[in-house]
């Protein structure tokens, strides 16, 4: 045994008194939480801090303490974050944040529930059919609705039922990739449809649609460019121009507002496109409508029936938990995405600079400043949001992931920004105590 190493692990006999994992487990405060979290759980985490006492990082008196502070808060290894980075949704944060009414209706329906059973007359009932109520309700423009897994599975559903075998007529200004490397062509062209690419990159006109029209023609898709712009020299058809050519029209807006937004005057909306003639809308219900990861069709009651009927829509059927939060944030107060969409740039500099106030007076080095906060996650490219945040040095970025709940932050110019728009006014006071508690000299 080498010096060092001598020096840092427990004397051989005290090793021997590592006490072991049953005797651990019965500590009372273990037994709850395996009670709580699964006895593999709590196992797992005595295990890790055991091996830890073998290395003499932990006095082997301390193992039970340890492993108690070590204990998840739940049963799932995902943690809870606070969205500090200035990107109102943000795809490896999960998109929208759900509001408290879709967390409370996520929470009711997580047991059994009348998902698919009329309670009145005691047989089965439409699925999710309050959901689609709710949204034929704040879209009154669709005959009908149909609610799937996510919005690339809508536009899937719609092109195998409309253009398998057949083509879709689409603009080569809009083969876009979504992120992640995927690419709508290729998702189109997974389902049997043909493509059939018209215009070019900068300009396409409703005479390069017209001119391919034919006895092939499954349907004309719109896709809203969400992820980026192009300007200059550009023409694309709107919605109502093709809605003259006789074929199904699919616009996919991506960002799922049901209307216009006023903080986004250029972003699509379900009701305008139907308006315009569209016979069927798709989108996202965890982007800008703010709700749970979906895929909303809403549009022509006999389009929006053939593909509920089609045989792949079950492949692709949302489960309870989704329809109880995507009708709670239909019917129910504004969800986070919105008020953070809407927010006040004077309040949020109000917010940061009492945030900053309280941290400084703590003997913490901040200042508030103003930003610029971002749509993100597909939604509203190229626009930008005035924000506030507060200004740290750059070190407490790494820090303040490893707190709990973990803190996002965005590093910029050698700065560590708590940006305040995408985060919940009830949430300021945890930022402050997660700053205080990674700030240096307290002990972390
Ligand atoms: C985001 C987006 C999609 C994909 O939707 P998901 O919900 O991420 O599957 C498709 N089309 C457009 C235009 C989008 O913005």
């Amino acid at each position: 045994m080498d010096r060092e190493h001598a020096s840092a692990a427990p004397a051989a006999d005290e090793r021997r008194r590592l006490p072991r994992t049953d005797v651990l487990l019965a500590d009372p405060r273990l037994d709850a939480a395996a009670a709580r979290l699964g006895r593999r759980l709590v196992k797992d985490v005595v295990a890790g801090v055991q091996a830890q006492a073998r290395n003499g990082e932990v006095p082997v008196a301390e193992i039970a303490d340890r492993a108690v502070a070590a204990l998840p808060a739940t049963a799932s290894a995902l943690r809870p974050v606070i969205n500090a980075t200035g990107v109102l949704l943000h795809t490896n944060l999960g998109r929208a944040a759900l509001s408290e009414a879709a967390r409370d209706a996520v929470l009711a329906a997580s047991g059994t529930t009348d998902v698919e059973l009329d309670l009145g007359t005691g047989v089965r009932a439409r699925r999710g059919r309050s959901a689609l109520d709710a949204l034929l309700r704040a879209v009154p423009a669709a005959e009908a609705a149909h609610v799937v897994n996510n919005g690339a599975a809508a536009l899937v559903l719609a092109a195998t039922a409309l253009a398998r075998g057949r083509e879709i007529i689409v603009s080569r200004g809009e083969m876009v990739e979504i992120g992640d490397g995927f690419r709508l062509p290729d998702l189109l062209v997974s389902t049997g449809a043909r493509l059939r690419e018209v215009g070019t990159t900068n300009r396409t006109t409703p005479a390069d649609y017209a001119a391919a029209v034919g006895p092939d023609t499954g349907c004309i898709l719109k896709v809203h460019p969400s992820n980026f712009r192009v300007t200059g020299f550009t023409r694309e058809a709107s919605v109502a121009e093709l809605a003259q050519l006789g074929v199904p029209v699919v616009a996919d807006i991506g960002s799922g507002l049901l209307t216009p937004e006023p903080a986004l005057p250029d972003e699509p909306d379900a009701t305008s496109r139907l308006r315009a003639g569209a016979s069927l809308v798709t989108a996202s219900g965890d982007k800008l409508l703010g709700g749970p990861q979906c895929g909303l069709l809403l549009g022509n009651a006999d389009l929006v029936r053939t593909l509920a009927r089609h045989p792949l829509a079950r492949a692709l059927r949302v489960d309870k938990l989704t329809l109880a939060a995507l009708e709670a944030t239909v019917r129910g107060p504004l969800p986070p995405t919105v008020s953070a969409l809407r927010a006040d740039p004077r309040a949020l500099r109000e917010r940061a600079e009492r945030l900053a106030g309280t941290l400084f007076a703590d003997g913490i080095d901040c200042r508030a400043v103003d930003t610029e906060a971002v749509v993100g996650g597909g939604g509203a490219p190229g626009v930008t949001l005035p924000s506030a945040a507060v200004s740290l040095p750059a070190a407490y970025a790494a820090r303040l992931r490893g707190t709990e709940p973990a803190v996002m932050a965005r590093v910029e110019d050698g700065r560590c920004l708590l940006d305040l728009r995408a985060v919940p006014e009830a949430a300021d006071a945890e930022l402050a105590e997660a700053v205080r508690r990674v700030a240096p000299g307290t002990g972390s």
